[in-house]
């Protein structure tokens, strides 16, 4: 590929724009079928003496050079792949008349199995004899050896995917950027690469054929991966991330657009220890409390007064400022023992959320008479949600309930397609709305929220999922009443622009998204938000929408 820009497209995990040459992480070596030994068992010993001989010199190496938590596990390594006793075993089935790559891989395995049978911290190390053996073994069948490569110089890591393992020793000194061809948004390599502040790229196809050496361009915002990149390319995209990240230190308060259209940021808060840290936020307010963790774990319902009291905590710290209280939402991923029903065998399906209140009404109404006692005289502005509404009528029976206990402002969660395809009815009685994104995608694409199979279809940008938010926000203009987004999607900058372009009034995040969300809206007008809202409806799944958006807001930026 060299000479020639090729574009290639993944997932921008960990945003910064590098360029560097290709380092590849090789896969561990798979052993040809039915392999026939040379027939010279001493020059087999021979050779996998010196493959031993490599590996240990090229770990002891790496240890010389890797950052101090990996300094021991690498020298521990070197240690066993100069070890006499684990020499001696290969070599006698080398002798036993094995090919000399089999009995490395048999002898490995058998010390394996006895690492593990001891457990504890010697079990931990069977993974490393594996490494091991599959270096020794890449070095006698001439293929690049497995693992973290080592260069003199800073290098861009390609792999086909990172194991825990590998990114143990990752050292973000040498390592630019991380491109790996699988993995999803909440892979391991994303989750380490965002906690390490290096650029990544996930899912993308066609990466791992980029030869080593080739200098590449990693945008870990946009997703992009450019080989050779002209010049021009380059300053390009390092100009567009200077003029975002000026933008995330430039701004704070108030979420606004370029043309000072306002979106409310609110943040999410869900523990006991998150209530304190809450109030310092630069945010406009609390968009989501979630009240579960006052009830779950015990066996009854905590009384009206132990709750009062945690809900005034949290309202003196937003004093003057706006809380959304979700009451409680018992059941499927939030199973509680004092509130479950009965053989339900689908519970997701089940009397979840507001449902439970039409078996347990009194736990519903002590919660509100508490978020009221609470509210009173703490200086916040209290709002109060169900969660999990399907229809007008229980949107109707939420709001009459609340406002009889003394809260004035009643919303509905809108996490069911029901609810957003009938948002406008539920307007009649509701006085706003919040669409949880998390369970309207599980409940629009029949996929369970908690397991992983199939991530593009609980990918926030698919289109169907945007067109239920867009039915609600336009439901919510024509009422003249809010409507926010507080669902992880939220959190995510540039879908923030396009929820902003569908007309919704607050987004509800964890904090630490509150600065690059408040930065990338600062950066469009809302006519701009609107054209990337029609874009990404106009695509017909979650990567080309999140594509599409992502070339025009660009394109903004350039102009
Ligand atoms: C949601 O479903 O998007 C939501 C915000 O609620 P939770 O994640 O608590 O179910
Ligand atoms: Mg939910």
């Amino acid at each position: 590929m060299a000479g020639v820009a090729v574009h290639l497209k993944g997932i921008g995990v960990s945003p910064g724009v590098v360029v560097g040459p290709v380092a590849k992480l090789s896969p561990p070596p798979v052993l040809p079928a039915g392999m026939v030994p040379s027939g010279d068992p001493d020059a087999d010993i021979q050779r996998t003496r010196e493959a031993l001989d490599r590996v240990r010199a090229e770990l002891g190496e790496r240890s010389a050079h890797a950052a101090s938590v990996a300094v021991d596990v690498l020298s521990a390594q070197a240690a066993m792949a100069a070890d006499p006793v684990l020499a001696a075993s290969i070599f006698g089935k080398i002798r036993d008349g094995r090919a000399a790559p089999e009995a490395v891989k048999d002898a490995l395995a058998a010390f394996g199995e006895q690492l593990l049978s001891i457990g504890g911290y010697l079990a931990e190390r069977a993974a490393d004899l594996e490494d091991i053996g599959n270096r020794v073994i890449s070095v006698l069948l001439g293929l690049p050896m497995p693992g973290l490569p080592i260069r003199d110089e800073p290098f861009v890591l390609l792999a086909q995917d990172l194991a825990p393992a590998d990114t143990a020793t990752l050292d973000a000194a040498n390592v630019l950027a991380i491109v790996t061809e699988q993995g999803g948004p909440t892979s391991h390599t994303a989750i380490i690469a965002k906690s390490l502040g290096i650029p990544a790229v996930v899912a993308c196809k066609g990466a791992f054929a980029v030869q080593d050496g080739t200098r590449i361009l990693v945008d870990g915002m946009t997703g992009a991966v450019v080989t050779e990149p002209s010049e021009e390319e380059v300053a390009e995209r390092v100009g567009r991330l200077a003029k975002r990240r000026a933008a995330v230190t430039e701004y704070s308060g108030p979420g606004r657009l370029s043309d000072g259209s306002r979106v409310q940021l609110l943040v999410n808060v869900g523990t006991s220890s998150d209530i304190e840290r809450a109030g310092l936020a630069d945010c406009e307010g609390v968009g989501l409390f979630r009240t579960e963790f006052l009830f779950l774990d015990r066996p009854g319902a905590p009384s009206v007064e132990e709750q009062r009291e945690t809900y005034r905590r949290l309202f003196e710290s937003f004093s003057g400022r706006k809380v959304v209280v979700r009451t409680l939402d018992a059941g499927a991923d939030k199973p509680l023992a004092f509130v479950r029903m009965a053989d339900e065998p689908n519970p997701a399906l089940g009397v979840r959320g507001f449902r439970t209140a039409r078996f347990h009404p009194d736990l519903l109404d002590d919660q509100l008479r508490a978020i009221s006692r609470a509210a009173m005289g703490s200086g916040a502005d209290v709002w109060v949600m169900a969660p999990m509404v399907a229809t007008p009528a229980e949107a109707a029976d939420f709001a009459r309930r609340a406002h009889e206990l003394g809260l004035p402002l009643a919303g509905a969660m809108v996490e069911i397609p029901a609810a957003a395809l009938r948002a406008d009815h539920l307007l009649h009685a509701a006085d706003f709305l919040s669409i949880g994104t998390n369970d309207l995608s599980q409940y629009t694409y029949a996929m369970d929220r908690e397991t992983g199979a199939l991530p593009e279809l609980l990918d926030p940008w698919q289109p169907a999922l945007l067109e239920l938010v867009r039915i609600t926000a336009q439901a919510g203009q024509r009422a003249g009443k809010p409507v926010g987004v507080c669902g992880e999607a939220a959190s995510d900058p540039q879908l923030a622009v396009v929820f902003a372009g569908m007309g919704v009034t607050s987004l509800s995040m964890a904090p630490v998204s509150l600065a690059e969300v408040r930065a990338e809206l600062s950066l469009y007008s809302a006519a701009q938000c609107a054209k990337a809202a029609e874009l990404a409806l106009a695509e017909r799944d979650g990567e080309s929408a999140r594509e599409a958006v992502g070339t025009y807001l660009d394109s903004v930026l350039q102009t």
